[in-house]
């Protein structure tokens, strides 16, 4: 059984973006082990929508399709569906309150042309789609199974991963499944985290453990292959929990997960709230920490006090803690951390200082040196790294590194 890709628009088969969807999705499917046989990109036309739709659907038994699904003139998808299968449109009358929903949510008026995009093929499924206005159209054509998704990348994945794979694997296609865990660490380097799993990271070991590093951020990867998703999973469940035991409170989260994820959780079931005092990182904590939904709720708002002047006007660090132990120290760092906790009315207060380059260094302040801080009401705690990497690098560690100073803080 072999599956097809069809991507549809004039903005790819004129070169003017490249298909990243057949690709993204050729990787889904091998990891449920289904095998593309053929990717297809056809312009916004009618007659040649049709023919690859005729084509697809006599030679291989899975046809995944992106794209023509808006609510414009160009915009073919459902029209060729419903010729190829012989039937006519009819509306869907919940898909169209879901839509019309959308818009009014949002203060808008619906747009009439936008009540195509609840038009499906006579015996055609909607397939919900929760980021964006259209939704998909699943069918059977002969022996094929049809999904048809959105052309925008963001709402074609959240589609494919929430309602086309369960269907997929519900409907028995695919063979020997591969999935994937990753586990995402910070507090170690690659080596140290290496040492501890050294039985599993051997090669031929089942299920397989790789490492990689990111911006500080250590990810184990655990790639399980077996005949179903509930096997593969049994043989990554033991090795997760091994991987945890090992690495204790390195380990911050899964998958997508990043630091900031991390702390919002912490902050949030902790009830705390957090302002921030930025030297070297430039505004990168604060812009972390606002990427996260929700994070008014415990972020209470943060300075940059980039040249010494503005640590002593604004932050009130002392002329003579500076000259004492020189801007980029623990003393400084903590300083800075009170008082933004102080001034913004927060539990906590967290800062950076640092030598982000590539000029600027001596020998014993060597450019990639930060420290960052950590108080609250009744402490501080410090810490200082150094990585030798470009400026964008060691604004990015630094900004982590203090970020994982406030996830492990323990009220
Ligand atoms: P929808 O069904 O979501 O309305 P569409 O094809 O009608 O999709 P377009 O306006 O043509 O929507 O495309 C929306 C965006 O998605 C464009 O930026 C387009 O380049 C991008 N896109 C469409 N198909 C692909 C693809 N195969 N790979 C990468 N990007 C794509
Ligand atoms: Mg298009």
């Amino acid at each position: 059984m072999k599956a097809e890709i069809i991507s549809i628009g004039s903005e790819l088969t004129s070169g003017q973006n490249l298909d990243t969807n057949a690709q993204w999705l050729s990787q889904r499917l091998a990891e449920i082990g289904i095998v593309v046989g053929w990717h297809t990109t056809v312009a916004d036309d009618f007659e040649a929508n049709l023919d690859v739709f005729q084509t697809a659907t006599r030679r291989a038994a899975l046809v995944l399709a992106t794209g023509g699904l808006g609510p414009t003139q160009d915009d073919l998808t459902r029209e060729v569906l419903a010729r190829m299968a012989g039937v006519e449109l009819v509306l869907h009358a919940d898909s169209l309150a879901r839509i019309q929903e959308m818009f009014t949510s949002r203060r808008r008026v619906m747009p009439e042309r936008n009540s195509v995009q609840a038009l499906f093929p006579a015996g055609a499924e909607p397939i919900p789609n929760p980021r964006g206005t259209a939704p998909g159209i699943w069918m059977k054509h002969g022996a094929s199974l049809v999904a048809a998704m959105p052309g925008v990348p963001s709402e074609m994945f959240a589609m494919y991963r929430d309602s086309v794979q369960p269907r997929l694997l519900a409907a028995g296609l695919g063979g020997a499944v591969q999935i994937q865990r990753k586990i995402n660490c910070f507090g170690a380097g690659e080596s140290a985290v290496e040492a501890k799993l050294l039985d599993l990271t051997r090669r031929g070991h089942v299920p397989e453990v790789g490492i990689t590093v990111s911006d500080a951020v250590i990810s184990l990867r655990i790639l399980a292959r077996a005949a179903t998703p509930a096997e593969a999973q049994a043989q990554i469940a033991p090795v997760e929990a091994t991987i945890r035991e090992r690495l204790g409170e390195w380990v911050f989260g899964v998958e997508q997960e990043e630091l900031e994820h991390a702390v919002a959780q912490h902050l949030e079931k902790e009830h705390l709230t957090l302002a921030t005092a930025e030297g070297v990182t430039g505004g990168l904590i604060a812009r972390l920490l606002t990427s996260i939904p929700g994070a008014s709720g415990w972020y209470k708002g943060g300075v940059v006090a980039y040249q010494t002047d503005a640590k002593v006007q604004h932050l009130a660090v002392p002329h003579a803690l500076i000259h004492e132990h020189g801007l980029f120290s623990a003393p400084v760092a903590e300083a800075m951390a009170t008082a933004c906790r102080i001034r913004f009315g927060a539990d906590l207060g967290v800062s950076s200082v640092g030598i982000a380059g590539p000029g600027g260094g001596s020998t014993d302040r060597p450019v990639g040196l930060v420290w960052v801080g950590l108080s609250w009401d009744g402490g501080a705690r410090t810490q200082t790294f150094s990585w030798i990497g470009t400026r964008k690098e060691v604004q990015s560690r630094a900004a982590r590194l203090a970020l994982n100073l406030v996830r492990l803080y323990k009220p």
